[in-house]
């Protein structure tokens, strides 16, 4: 008998189980993996007899745990919503870092400004839109009242694969819930643990959503999940440094500071890039910088106490 071969994505995984989706219709089927087999939610794969191929990936976004250990949050990911809110606010340059972090997977960052309701929103939101408007979509939306959460199932709809990150507190679970409420998520001042149970705490799991598109539901992917950007990601993909893409700078490795040839600083000087952002840009570029060091040291003295 010939063995036929069908195409799914995985939704879910649990360890040696992964749940594999094929049609539209289909309840997801469940199929051994090896432990430890790469295999993430997101990824397409064939499945011949029961046997798993994973196909190639367009994108792939990680995190880190609390102990720096590296996990995968999903495969083939195409947009980064990046959820702020004035209360909580996010720590300095935890946006820029997102923006960074997504470009450099191949993924679109959109920042997300949720509790629009709020009396604190108006002047955060102008103070966001004047920093990152010409970088990124800009949403704003409340989950309590449900303002503008129509705009965001839009986005979705155009065949979408997204993901939230931010900090605890912002609204990410509200946010969820009003889009997917058969997830029922907890929301509110909980501990991140308890919120998500015992057996779910790190699991991923892949939705699609009614009007089209799908949602990776990451918890823990929060602003202590982000994944150390690195220098040479944070001077290619600097949101506010754009206008630069038709004029490069002279060498491609170029820091923009106190660079020969350097286009940042031409436009930094004529103005089409603000010298706000520049100021912020050097300031990241020195705490990246050092943190490269702290980690380098950190690697060099274990290497002698071996
Ligand atoms: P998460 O930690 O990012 O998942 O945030 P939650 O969804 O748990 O929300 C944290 C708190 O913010 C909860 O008390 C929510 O009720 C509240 N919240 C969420 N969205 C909004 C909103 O749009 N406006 C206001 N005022 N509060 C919100
Ligand atoms: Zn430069």
């Amino acid at each position: 008998m010939n063995s036929i071969e069908k195409k799914g994505v995985i939704v879910a995984h649990y360890g040696v189980e992964v749940d594999v989706r094929f049609g539209d219709k289909e309840e997801p089927k469940r199929i051994g993996v090896k432990r430890k087999s790469g295999h993430v939610v997101g990824d397409s794969v064939l499945v011949t007899d029961g046997v798993l191929t994973r196909l190639p990936r367009t994108s792939e976004l990680f995190r880190k745990d609390a102990r720096g250990g590296l996990h995968n949050v999903g495969a083939n990911i195409d947009v980064l919503c990046i959820v702020v809110s004035c209360e909580p606010l996010a720590p300095s340059n935890f946006i820029d870092r997102a923006i960074i972090a997504a470009r450099a997977a191949a993924i679109i960052p959109i920042l997300v400004v949720n509790k629009s309701d709020l009396d604190c929103f108006s002047s955060y939101f102008d103070e966001l839109y004047t920093a990152y408007n010409d970088s990124v979509e800009i949403f704003s939306m409340s989950a309590s009242t449900g303002a503008n959460v129509d705009g965001l199932v839009k986005l979705f709809a155009k065949g979408y694969r997204g993901v939230f990150v931010g900090t605890t507190g912002v609204g990410k679970s509200s946010i969820l819930n009003k889009i997917l409420p058969s997830l029922d998520l907890q929301t509110g001042v909980i501990s991140e643990t308890k919120k998500r149970g015992r057996h779910t705490t790190t699991v991923s799991t892949l939705h699609r959503l009614q009007d089209g598109g799908e949602l990776i539901d990451s918890p823990g992917f929060n602003d202590f999940g982000l994944v150390d950007i690195t220098v040479a990601e944070l001077s290619a993909h600097f949101p506010g440094f754009e206008t630069i893409d038709d004029s490069p700078c002279k060498f491609r490795d170029c820091l923009h500071r106190n660079d020969p040839g350097c286009s940042v600083v031409q436009c930094v000087t004529e103005n089409t890039i603000s010298i706000s952002r520049y100021k912020v840009y050097l300031q990241l570029l020195d705490e990246v910088e050092s943190l490269a060091q702290e980690s380098q040291y950190r690697l060099s003295r274990n290497r002698r106490k071996k």
